[in-house]
């Protein structure tokens, strides 16, 4: 029994927690680059656009890269993706 819902629309609680997290400042030149990370769309289009890092769900700043399929999933942000999502 689960609720499909792919489309946007109800992210209007989700957008709101990211807010928060990407309020938050994290410095971490760590291995975020192995990582693909969560980012919000329209981040990932602005970076697209502009060629800087965004913020991560993580809060690591990232640049999207344009096969992210090569890295796996940062275990940081899906944890919070995930956990966003069943609130
Ligand atoms: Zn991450």
């Amino acid at each position: 029994m689960t609720t499909e819902s792919d489309s946007t629309g109800s992210t209007d609680v989700l957008d709101r927690e990211l807010q928060e997290l990407l309020e938050n400042e994290v410095t971490d030149d760590g291995d975020h680059d192995k990582f693909s990370h969560y980012v919000q769309k329209e981040k990932i289009l602005e970076s697209a656009v502009t060629g800087k890092p965004v913020r991560a769900l993580c809060g690591k700043k990232w640049t999207p890269n344009s096969n992210p399929d090569r890295y796996p999933i940062c275990p940081t942000c899906h944890e919070i993706y995930e956990r966003l999502r069943d609130e």
